[in-house]
């Protein structure tokens, strides 16, 4: 079983371009004041161990996955949360006012793509590989993720979203 994962886990994280996951879903807060669709390719697919990810989760990391910002359409009332990262970028985060659930982020360095959590889709994220663990810095022993999944200690090197 556990090769089987791990032998998963890498052709994930190798996965060309063209194989990511076309997704169509939408998906509502814990309330349903906000509705969040998403249609298009996933750009990368990713659990985040940064301070922010584990504030705004409650949990050890948080499970990701990056589309382009206008495959991403949210509508209702949000409000929004940002602060400037170490690498001089602003971070946003988005999340519902009544119920708090998290709606999604994006990096001002990067105004092209939309970061969602992915346990907002709920069932609607069969699709979903995580590749990588990025902020690996942060990471706590407790918190349990696949040894084989690549680790990086803050950003996959210069390479970009993958
Ligand atoms: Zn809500
Ligand atoms: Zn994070």
């Amino acid at each position: 079983m556990q090769l089987a994962v791990a032998a998963d886990l890498v052709s994930a994280w190798l996965m060309p371009d063209k194989d990511k996951p076309l997704v169509d879903a939408e998906a509502r807060c814990a309330c349903g004041g906000v509705v969040v669709t998403v249609k298009g390719r996933v750009l990368s697919m990713m659990l985040c161990a940064c301070e922010d990810c584990q504030k705004a989760t409650g949990a050890g990391h948080s499970a990701l996955a990056v589309f382009r910002a206008g495959d991403v359409t949210i509508t209702g009332e949000t409000r929004s949360f940002a602060r400037p990262s170490n690498s001089g970028a602003t971070l946003t985060r988005w999340f519902c006012p009544t119920c708090g659930t998290p709606l999604g982020g994006g990096s001002s360095r990067m105004d092209t793509i939309t970061i969602l959590p992915v346990g907002l889709l709920g069932g609607g994220a069969g699709w979903y590989r995580p590749n990588q663990l990025i902020f690996a810095r942060s990471h706590h022993d407790w918190d349990l993720v696949e040894a084989a999944l690549p680790r990086w200690q803050t950003y996959r090197d210069e390479e970009g979203i993958r």
